[in-house]
Formats: C-alpha cells, sequence, structure tokens
C-alpha cells in the first residue's frame, strides 16, 4: 500500500485501547507485534472509561483496570499506560479520545491497534469518517473473527478506510477477558493466560468472584 510521504517521516504512536478486564497475553501480543511491524515508537495503553458498547454487564472498578495494565507492562519500556479514558465521566467515545491524543501528539501519526472483532466493528462507532482522518487502524488476527471479508468489501466501498486500515497476522492466542472472568468465577486456573503479577492482583483484590 502507499502511504504519503509525510506519514512515513512523521513519528508513529500506536494506540491500544480496551476495557482490559483484565488485559491478558492476548492484548500484549497484538501491541508488541503492532510495534516492531509498523515501527511504532512506543504504545500507549488507554483502558476504556463508560465504553458505549459495554452497558450490559458491570464493569470491574476503572482503577482496577488500571492497576492490572499497569502491572502487565511493567517490563516493557515501549509501552505506556494512560488514564485519560477513566478519569472523563459520561460515556466515553474513541472519537473524543483521539482528538485529545492529537492535540497532545502534534507530530505523531497516530495507529489505533485493534483486534479483528473491534476492527470490523469500526462502522458502528460514533463519527468514524472523522475518526479515519485521526488516525490509521492496525487489526491483528484473532481466533473466531475474520477480517479478510471485511476487508474485501473495504477495498470496493470505502477506498479511504481501505487505505488506513491494515491487517497484521500475529500467534494466534485464543484467549479473551470474558473466558479468563468466567474462570475466575469457577474457580479454574487462570495461569499462563495473562502475566503472573495482574494474576496475583486478581487474587489479591478478589476481582471476578
Ligand atoms: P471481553 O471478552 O471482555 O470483550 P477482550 O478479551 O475482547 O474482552 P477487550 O478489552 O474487549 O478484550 O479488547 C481490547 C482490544 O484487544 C480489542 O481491539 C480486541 O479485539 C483486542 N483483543 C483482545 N483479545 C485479543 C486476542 N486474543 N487476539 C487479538 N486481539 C485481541
Ligand atoms: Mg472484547
Amino acid at each position: 500500500k502507499q502511504s504519503d510521504q509525510k506519514s512515513t517521516l512523521r513519528k508513529r504512536l500506536g494506540i491500544m485501547g480496551g476495557t482490559f478486564d483484565p488485559i491478558h497475553y492476548g492484548h500484549l501480543v497484538a501491541a508488541e507485534t503492532a510495534r516492531y511491524k509498523f515501527d511504532l515508537e512506543r504504545v500507549i495503553f488507554i483502558p476504556s472509561g463508560a465504553p458505549p458498547h459495554k452497558t450490559k454487564r458491570r464493569i470491574s472498578l476503572p482503577e482496577f483496570r488500571y492497576q492490572m495494565v499497569s502491572r502487565a507492562i511493567a517490563d516493557n519500556d515501549f509501552f505506556e499506560v494512560s488514564r485519560i479514558e477513566i478519569e472523563r465521566t459520561g460515556l466515553t467515545y474513541t472519537v473524543d479520545t483521539l482528538r485529545l491524543l492529537k492535540e497532545k501528539y502534534p507530530n505523531y501519526e497516530l495507529y489505533f491497534i485493534t483486534g479483528a472483532d473491534a476492527f470490523r466493528e469500526i462502522f458502528t462507532w460514533r463519527s468514524p469518517d472523522e475518526i479515519i482522518e485521526l488516525t490509521q487502524f492496525i487489526g491483528a488476527s484473532r481466533p473466531g473473527f475474520d477480517a479478510l471479508d471485511f476487508l474485501s468489501q473495504l477495498q470496493q466501498q470505502s477506498p479511504r478506510f481501505y487505505q488506513r486500515m491494515h491487517f497484521m497476522e500475529v500467534p494466534a492466542l485464543a484467549i479473551s477477558s470474558t473466558d479468563i472472568r468466567l474462570r475466575v468465577k469457577a474457580g479454574q486456573s487462570i495461569r499462563y493466560l495473562l502475566p503472573e503479577p495482574v494474576r496475583l492482583f486478581i487474587q489479591k483484590n478478589g476481582i471476578y468472584k
């Protein structure tokens, strides 16, 4: 794919958004693969505040989710965590976050990292046309979610989105936060699905019981 000169010369910042309830190796592998494949200077993890599409189930305290991300990324110098969404009140929309990030990092080209499932949902988000001008997308392969049909549709119907949405293969990890929460609730082991400091934090605070 062709990218214009300006974007190849600018520094690249990765954004990894998610509920992270809890963060697991699927998120970390996607972020790390995006970082080196797309030459991102660093990746900022942004735990969501009150995500509009997740109003049905009760989400863990923002502070817990922030602390879990913080522990999970502590050993990677290229990873950071941001409080930008958890400190905002009301429903948090990605478009608002991206506007703020664009102001804060005017010299960076933004790359929003998602899994194939979230990647396919872009048109259900608020203001997709504005979003796609604020950031490019990197969609990681995720077991159970095919992105190729979506991409070929995009190529035919939305050239601008196709130009700015990139698909990336990552080592397949059939791990989800939902599955981890269910395991904790059922008293099953979650070892090796997420970093050990995160598992210990969950245990110590009795999260997902
Ligand atoms: P939940 O089951 O609660 O929805 P989740 O595991 O999907 O949790 P999210 O916080 O919803 O985690 O995901 C944040 C981002 O990480 C999304 O873009 C999602 O597609 C991506 N992602 C999550 N798990 C994986 C995985 N195993 N492989 C690739 N991408 C993933
Ligand atoms: Mg999810």
